[in-house]
């Protein structure tokens, strides 16, 4: 073992089952080992770096502002925070945003908008979310609760009240759940990413829609792995046509530097006041430089050929005996082998140069959304051999 890796062993909290490979550069779709072993990408570190490793226009826009100044407080106004709203803004319709570090922190924001909202509007009783069976949003104890999987809350006991899971696709059982409780809002992925890159019915989320602006309830959508153009929409609902009220997103906003976005529609643009929220790092300078770079690239054609790429994909697997069914939308690719386990398949891959995911029982593909077609090609046909093998 090298020494990085004797080391994180020893002294890095035990909380991942690491991969037997450090890596130490790469450069787009292609990563680098320590023995100069080469691989390609197809997990983009879970949809984060957006157009792949060290790609030159984010690093230029983050170097920049690197030259610039790297932190202001939140009591000062810093040109990227403010740009990047306006361009979430303007390319979504939503009316305002506020910037956290991650994922779960993005949803926390959603949580307390939807809880605020319904507070003034019908009463604090009215605090309840109400979210999906295998649904994922996040580790912090608030976003755990609002995790509709058991495993995670298994010891980690009390978990923040307010929460309750209703099935995925079932608009009646979701109907009945907000009936028999005090509902602020409801949450949920266009996609479920952890849960197996299921991705939900279109029927079941206008439904969902409907009900929510018919009776009020904050409709927040957990856009953390399937925005940013993840689907070959720039965010996933846009698949849908719906218009919800809150939508947050991290990991591929940001292309490898940590930032969270809650975009706040009409209905909620206004239910913050000063001191109802922030984040000291939130809204980072270099962050926002970096994400700029990210969403203004983010255009009708990087999403044709987001969509182009996906087709292959699933074309590639989907007539494969040896594989029971692919699953999900754009560049978030969910393929279940019938006759292994994804982590064996994952293994060969591994070994055969090709770095991918897995989410229960499924491979998972997120690639940077510019991956070259070679690149993809190449990838595709190790994948194929290591399920065959
Ligand atoms: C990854 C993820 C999160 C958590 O994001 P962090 O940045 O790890 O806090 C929340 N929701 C979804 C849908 C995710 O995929």
């Amino acid at each position: 073992m090298t020494d990085t890796k004797i080391i994180d062993k020893e002294y890095v909290a035990g909380t991942y089952n690491r991969f037997p490979v450090e890596i130490v550069s790469g450069k787009g779709s292609y990563v680098y080992d320590e023995n100069g072993k080469e691989y390609i990408d197809m997990g983009s570190g879970i949809g984060v770096t957006s157009f792949g490793i060290a790609d030159d226009a984010w690093k230029k826009a983050v170097t920049e502002q690197l030259n610039k100044v790297q932190h202001m407080s939140n009591l000062y106004y810093t040109q990227p925070c403010a740009k990047l709203a306006k361009l979430l803004c303007e390319k979504t319709g939503m009316k305002k945003v506020f910037f956290s570090n991650s994922g779960a922190e993005s949803n926390e924001c959603s949580i307390k908008v939807a809880r605020k909202y319904a507070a003034e509007k019908k009463g604090a009783e009215y605090s309840t979310i109400v979210t999906l069976v295998n649904s994922f949003h996040g580790r912090t104890l608030t976003t755990l609760s609002a995790t509709g999987q058991d495993h995670y809350h298994e010891l980690f006991q009390p978990l923040t009240p307010g929460f309750v899971h209703t099935p995925a696709n079932d608009l009646k059982a979701l109907i009945k759940t907000v009936e028999a409780n005090k509902v602020a809002g409801i949450m949920m992925e266009i996609i479920q990413g952890e849960g197996g890159v299921l991705a939900l019915d279109g029927d079941f989320v206008k439904g969902v829609a409907k009900y929510a602006k018919e009776n009020d309830i904050v409709l927040m959508i957990d856009e953390v792995q399937t925005g940013n153009g993840r689907t070959g929409e720039l965010y996933a609902y846009m698949n849908y046509g719906i218009e919800p009220d809150v939508v947050s997103t991290a990991k591929g906003i940001g292309g490898g530097l940590p930032l969270g976005a809650t975009m706040l529609g009409e209905k909620v643009q206004n239910v913050f006041g000063f001191g109802d929220h922030g984040s000291t790092f939130g809204g980072n300078p270099i962050s926002c430089a970096g994400a700029i770079s990210i969403i203004e690239r983010l255009n009708e054609e990087l999403l044709d050929d987001v969509k182009k790429k996906s087709e292959y994909v699933f074309n590639a697997f989907k007539d494969m005996k040896e594989v029971e069914s692919v699953s999900g939308l754009g560049l978030m690719i969910g393929i279940k082998p019938a006759n292994k386990t994804s982590a064996d398949v994952l293994k060969i891959c591994m070994e055969n140069g090709v770095l991918c995911l897995t989410a229960k029982d499924k491979i998972r593909l997120l690639p940077a959304l510019n991956i070259p077609m070679e690149a993809l090609e190449k990838a595709v046909k190790i994948i194929k051999d290591a399920i065959l093998a």
